[in-house]
């Protein structure tokens, strides 16, 4: 991740201090839940002050806010269930890929959906994907980068063929965890065809973070960018009547306003699905990398937790013997390029 974070102080100094009081935060609060969500439309929004414990009614407000509970045949118990299950995958001795990541994360795309009015532009089900994706975007991530597991021949780099290892394993996770009990299995209630539709868009989001993949996708856009054509919407998303057994009152409204009387929710043209996936892909990776851009008393704290998890590959890569990666050095700690 490029950085502008200056690190050129001596790291047996203050640096070490802010890593201490970043790994600290990971389960500190000091105010009310209630009072900490006030702030929840604002790019100041300290996710450091909400327990650990607490990330899923976050996770919840969000996707209520959104009107995804009205719009689609959510059922609240299964939702918390896979919430709880997916925070349970997440390493908690994992200084930044962890469940805190994973919700801030999701919380950048609610404002890019929200405050840019990214919304606009998706249906109920694109934007439901996409906050699925970012909260289970790096589930079960060990810490660690693709290249060391390539390296080091680790399992999950033999199954996955040294091909967006971590990306292909958070992916696989997340619709394992969806499929795996019926307590969390929240896409129960669709149809087959939006099940269909939503396990493809959360693959295709997911495998959007991979950095391998950054000049590729950045292509994508710049050629979609020379296009004199408006950016084409898929068809909102509404649903049959005779699939409308959530018990939900309302059905293809979200606070974006999907209303619709198509009866096929999940059909749209390429040229709409190709918009739509992009301009998703681009959400989830200016989410990811989100931290380095907000106040810099949030963006400091993440990147001491960067660093710490960081220069931890760095002392394993030392003890056996391979060359220490760039930027995880602990011995040697330069400016972030
Ligand atoms: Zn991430």
């Amino acid at each position: 991740m490029d950085s502008e974070h200056d690190v050129r102080k001596p790291r047996h100094s203050t640096l070490i201090e802010e890593e201490k009081e970043a790994l600290k935060s990971i389960s500190a609060t000091s105010k009310d839940l209630h009072d900490v969500l006030k702030g929840i439309k604002s790019w100041s929004f300290d996710i450091f002050e909400i327990k650990r414990e607490d990330l899923p009614k976050l996770v919840e407000r969000i996707f209520v806010d959104m009107g995804l509970f009205e719009a689609l045949p959510l059922d609240a118990r299964k939702f918390f269930g896979f919430v709880t299950s997916i925070m349970g995958q997440y390493h908690i001795n994992v200084p930044y890929h962890n469940f805190r990541h994973a919700c801030d994360v999701l919380h950048a795309a609610y404002l890019i959906l929200t405050l840019v009015e990214a919304q606009n532009m998706l249906n109920t089900l694109e934007i439901f994907a996409l906050l699925l994706a970012a909260l289970c975007h790096d589930v079960d991530h060990p810490g660690l980068t693709n290249s060391f597991l390539s390296v080091t021949n680790d399992p999950l780099a033999i199954r996955y063929n040294d091909i967006s290892i971590l990306e292909s394993h958070h992916a696989s996770t997340t619709i394992k965890t969806l499929l795996a009990y019926e307590s969390t299995n929240i896409l129960e209630l669709f149809s087959e065809a939006e099940q269909r539709h939503i396990r493809k868009l959360l693959v295709e989001i997911i495998l959007a973070t991979d950095m391998e993949q950054h000049f590729k996708i950045m292509d994508m856009l710049k050629a979609r960018s020379t296009e004199s054509r408006p950016f084409e919407c898929s068809p909102p998303f509404a649903r049959k009547s005779s699939q409308n057994n959530s018990g939900s009152s309302s059905e293809g409204g979200s606070s974006s306003s999907q209303n619709s009387n198509s009866s096929n929710s999940v059909q749209s043209s390429p040229s709409s699905t190709r918009d739509a996936v992009l301009l998703l892909k681009m959400i989830i990776k200016c989410a990811d990398i989100s931290n380095v851009v907000k106040p810099f008393f949030l963006s400091k704290r993440w990147a001491a937790l960067l660093l710490t998890e960081w220069f931890r590959q760095g002392d394993s890569e030392r003890k056996l013997g391979l060359p220490v990666s760039k930027n995880m050095d602990s011995a040697n700690p330069v400016a972030l390029q």
